[in-house]
């Protein structure tokens, strides 16, 4: 099933590599087929090239949007020389077939980044390429198609070897094309989307705006993941048995995931879990100048306050020993002062927007093993996706705008009106709760987490592990004494709400919703602790 390479058609956008090609076209012989300016690039590099003009006889037109789109070509790459019939059409027709079509397409999202206007954008969506690609990867009977330069070589030994590729091989090298052309479509409906909405004149089958949120939902995934397509591959996953990538969103390149590191290992599938939970907890408080530090997905210590060193202070007093081997965020600038508080401590990743060189000298001198992250961009991504069995769940971010986020949304139910201090307190706690693991009862003080229950089946085991934590955890210290405490979702019953009281909270904020909610207001009324619900509420799984 082997088919030599002896006629190659070669339109490139990318010219990187293609020299390694060459070669092996100059020495076997190849006939090379080429568009402009690969062919002026072949030329270059001495190869014998044949301009795709002279085989259509008709010029390249219309700035470049016609080139190969010409059944000289395209009869060229889908004739099925196994096919006695093909061949003999062919031959009746004067064109001859190609064994081989390398291509690979303009840059569409690249254009897309460097923040070109529209019609520059369009001008980068590649027509005759893909289509090349796609006649080639559905010819696999008998051509070979290359659009991945890691390839090159490999082609280039089968060029010099003669052999040229198997059936097998030829078949595996059109799916690897099949997924990049849908790769690029993909990428192009996700500009579409986001830049051409469907405008009010096109009237909607389904009814009302719950209706238009639904499709946009059902429809987004199917382009959406399938867009994922450049791939770092990790050393392991959650455990070392499992393999791990990452896989980055061509349209979103300065988020999170493509953090510049600064120093220390190569991050793990465990560290990008726990540096992104905690890169989005410390946004949740901007403009304040927060610090967060992550254990595991959840939070053992977060804070805001005038600078980032006093913010990472007060949230690594929360819970020192859980911070032993977490992860540290900031949405400031890390400061020589804020780097000196994290120096004696065990970390396995820092990440913020920027650092003083100072403070990156000595993270990068004292602390090899510590990797250094640098995010140019808040985090912005509008879906999420959890895989289970046979699906994909699909939800639009959790975001912490929504109008019962704000305290003057919300609703006093027990006890006096908190002064504005307290009023203060209580919007951290409700912004930290959110970044705890459900059931989530986070305890502050002084802008500060002193104590977090996370991640418990019911309400009451949080609330003691919140007050245990609070309480033991700093030598004896009561700290719920006139704290304030936040609950992710409203108390079922009056138990967990009475726990907190007990332990000295002076004001409680929660969602409310419950059918007890009266029993739960009346235990704060009795303590005469002050109580807010918020009608909103913020499970996090
Ligand atoms: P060159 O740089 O050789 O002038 O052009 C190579 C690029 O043109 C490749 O990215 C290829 O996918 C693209 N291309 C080839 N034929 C056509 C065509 O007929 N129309 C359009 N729009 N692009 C083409």
């Amino acid at each position: 099933t082997n088919r030599p390479l002896r006629r190659a058609l070669v339109s490139v956008y990318h010219k990187e590599g293609i020299e390694v090609l060459a070669q092996a076209f100059i020495q076997a012989g190849t006939e090379v087929v080429s568009t402009g300016s690969t062919a002026a690039k072949l030329k270059e590099l001495g190869v014998q090239v044949t301009e795709v003009s002279q085989v259509t006889g008709f010029p390249e037109c219309l700035d470049g949007r016609v080139k190969t789109l010409d059944p000289h070509i395209h009869a060229g790459i889908l004739a099925d020389m196994t096919n006695p019939d093909h061949a003999q059409q062919l031959e009746s027709f004067g064109i001859k077939p190609f064994d081989l079509v390398v291509v690979n397409l303009y840059p569409f999202a690249d254009t897309v980044r460097s923040g070109a206007d529209n019609a520059a954008i369009i001008e980068k969506i590649d027509i005759g390429g893909p289509s090349m690609v796609r006649g080639a990867a559905k010819n696999s009977a008998t051509v070979a198609i290359v659009t991945d330069p890691a390839d090159y070589a490999l082609v280039a030994g089968r060029i010099a070897g003669g052999t040229g590729f198997s059936l097998d091989e030829r078949r595996w090298l059109a799916g690897k094309a099949f997924a990049h052309t849908a790769a690029y479509d993909a990428t192009i409906n996700e500009w579409t989307s986001a830049h051409w909405p469907k405008p009010a004149s096109i009237e909607d089958n389904s009814e009302g705006a719950d209706a238009m949120e639904e499709a946009k939902l059902k429809q987004f995934p199917q382009t959406y993941t399938r867009s994922w397509d450049r791939a770092h591959v990790l050393r392991y996953g959650e455990n070392p048995h499992q393999d791990a990538a990452l896989y980055l969103d061509p349209l979103n390149t300065r988020g999170f995931a493509n953090a510049e590191q600064l120093g220390g290992k190569p991050m793990s599938y465990n560290n990008y879990v726990d540096a992104d939970a905690a890169w989005r907890a410390v946004w949740d408080f901007a403009p304040q100048i927060a610090v967060a530090v992550v254990k595991h997905n959840n939070p053992c210590g977060l804070a805001v306050a005038a600078t980032a060193a006093e913010a990472h202070r007060k949230a690594h007093a929360c819970d020192p020993m859980s911070a032993y081997g977490g992860v540290i965020a900031t949405n400031s600038t890390v400061t020589l002062d804020m780097a000196q508080s994290v120096r004696p401590i065990f970390t396995e990743v820092i990440v913020a927007p920027d650092y003083e060189p100072e403070a990156l000298a000595l993270l990068q001198e004292k602390k090899k093993n510590l990797r250094i992250l640098k995010v140019a961009e808040p985090p912005k991504s509008k879906l999420q996706f959890r895989q289970i069995d046979g699906g994909l769940l699909v939800q639009s971010t959790d975001l912490i705008d929504a109008t019962g986020d704000m305290p003057d949304a919300w609703k006093l139910v027990a006890g006096e009106a908190a002064d504005e201090q307290t009023l203060k307190e209580l919007e951290f706690a409700w912004r930290a709760v959110r970044c705890v693991k459900s059931n989530a009862i986070l305890i502050a003080d002084d802008m500060a987490t002193v104590g977090i229950g996370m991640g418990q089946v019911n309400r009451v085991d949080s609330a003691n592990l919140a007050v245990e934590r609070a309480n033991t955890l700093d030598e004896g210290r009561n700290r719920t004494q006139g704290a304030v405490a936040a609950s992710d979702a409203f108390f079922p019953f009056a138990d967990g709400a009475q726990i907190l009281i007990d332990a000295g909270v002076k004001a409680i904020v929660q969602p409310g919703g419950s059918i007890r909610d009266e029993e739960v207001f009346e235990a704060a009324r009795k303590a005469n602790v002050t109580m807010y619900v918020t009608g909103t509420r913020h499970f996090f799984h």
